[in-house]
């Protein structure tokens, strides 16, 4: 089951404490990484969710651990990811199916070529195990259809995991560390003395702590905008589906210019579509706008604009901007962020499956579901504390790359909010870079 509500049932069921050490805002990979971490070095975390751990994007995504395609800044906290994976599947003892079997970006334009040999250069420097591959070394591996991939780069060290069995997991091994996880638990507010974080109130009662990580995923906007501070961060609609159960022909994990695929644990495969997402305009995508341009003249392929946002979502005409902590959030209106699936998306992957794998024409998908990715206009997120907030974090906008990011941003960010160096050079990821005079400098757009 991947598709998660409100109905899901809960799975975490502790008290609010009435004081904690750091309390973090949302658990998805990145706040449940993030508490993971700290609580290995004795800090006492509570996460507050407002619906259920995992329910949004962290449930939803195609389950890629890559190294390969990433940002300059990103690329060895991404390398850290990858060996943290590792040692997160061992320390916990359960089974995350993490699998190494390789990311795979197939090439069918000019385009396409270049932007793999670009890459090449990063990937030497990091010593990555990249490789480029001939159209003959891809069919030998993805058993497709002769003459569709001309060439293509390879990361086998990289991989995938199972999304929805992920983040819970990793939950349950930091409530053993003393982590307090309370779902149906929304954050209204922060409370902000002399500068600095005192504490946050939440719908079940106030917490007292020095040190509070936003890590909303697509409300940190919403979230931040009441405090007065302003995160240029848009949601789209991804859609995903998973076939049933079909014949192994290829354990790894691959995206042409359209189609993406990948092997499941359940024996079927989860497949998207590259090309179709959504935009629902809002007063943000507004706000906003001259921040975008930039990103949306390369991806405006890709994404449809569409005329109105669903009742109740983050940047939804009709949600409410400002409130305070005795007042009904609109994060306890909507628990489970849960778009509708693309029909087209639907289709499209229904058409795209046999035209790649004629072998498997038939299938049929047996769950679709959609996320909503939340992208910042460089394509890079925020890890940061704000400098006018002492002892306030945020960490979002992972731009649809987050979930293999997670354990080593996890790492990252448990580091960054006890003080301690963080081992990066992390001035890509700076909430500041959103000031009027700094360009923004555009990332990879996968
Ligand atoms: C379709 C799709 C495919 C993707 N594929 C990949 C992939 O293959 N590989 C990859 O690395 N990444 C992928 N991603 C991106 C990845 O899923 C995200 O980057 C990552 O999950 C973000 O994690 P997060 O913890 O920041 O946010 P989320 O998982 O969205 O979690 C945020 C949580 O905060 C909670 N919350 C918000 N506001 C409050 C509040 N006020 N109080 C309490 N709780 C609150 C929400 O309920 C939510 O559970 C994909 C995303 C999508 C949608």
């Amino acid at each position: 089951m991947v598709t998660y509500s409100a109905a899901t049932p809960q799975q975490f069921f502790d008290t609010l404490p009435q004081e904690t050490d750091v309390v973090i805002i949302g658990g998805g990979v990145i706040g449940i990484c993030t508490a993971y971490y700290l609580a290995k070095k004795g800090v006492k975390v509570t996460v507050c969710e407002k619906g259920r751990v995992a329910g949004e994007q962290s449930s939803r995504n195609w389950g890629w651990v890559r190294q390969q395609g990433r940002d300059a800044a990103e690329l060895p906290i991404a390398i850290e990811s990858n060996r943290l994976w590792r040692e997160i599947t061992e320390e916990i003892g359960e089974d995350l199916g993490f699998r190494q079997h390789g990311v795979y970006y197939l090439a069918e334009s000019d385009e396409d070529v270049q932007a793999h040999e670009a890459f090449m250069k990063l990937a030497r420097e990091h010593q990555l195990d990249t490789r480029l591959l001939t159209a003959g070394e891809i069919l030998e591996q993805i058993p497709g259809k002769p003459g569709r991939w001309r060439s293509g780069m390879v990361t086998p060290s990289d991989g995938r995991a199972e999304p929805w069995v992920v983040v819970p997991a990793i939950a349950r091994a930091a409530q053993r560390m003393g982590v307090k996880v309370v779902e149906n638990c929304a954050v209204r507010t922060v409370e902000i003395t002399n500068g600095a974080v005192t504490g946050v109130v939440t719908e079940q009662g106030a917490v007292k702590a020095n040190r509070i990580l936003l890590a909303g995923g697509a409300w940190s906007s919403l979230f931040a905008a009441n405090l007065g501070l302003g995160i240029p961060q848009l949601n789209v609609r991804a859609t995903v589906a998973a076939t049933e159960a079909v014949p192994d022909i290829f354990s790894g994990n691959a995206a042409d210019s359209n189609f993406a695929f990948r092997r499941r644990e359940d024996g079927g495969y989860t497949v998207a579509v590259t090309d179709i997402h959504n935009h629902y305009l809002g007063k943000d995508s507004f706000k906003y706008l001259f921040t975008w341009l930039p990103t949306y003249k390369v991806t405006m392929g890709d994404v449809t604009l569409n005329p109105l946002q669903p009742k109740g979502f983050p940047d939804a005409f009709g949600t409410k901007r400002s409130w305070s902590g005795s007042e009904i959030s609109p994060f306890e209106q909507m628990r489970v962020l849960n778009p509708e699936p693309n029909r087209k998306a639907i289709e499209q992957m229904e058409k795209r499956l046999p035209d790649r794998f004629p072998q498997l024409a038939g299938t049929k998908l047996k769950e679709t579901w959609a996320g909503m990715i939340d992208s910042m206009p460089d394509m890079v997120p925020v890890m940061d504390e704000v400098s006018k907030v002492k002892g306030f974090f945020i960490a979002t906008g992972f731009s649809g790359h987050g979930f293999g990011f997670g354990p080593g941003a996890g790492r990252v960010l448990a580091d960054m909010m006890e003080g301690r160096e963080t081992g990066y050079n992390m001035s890509r990821f700076r909430f500041a870079r959103f000031s009027k005079n700094e360009k923004l400098e555009l990332g990879p757009f996968i």
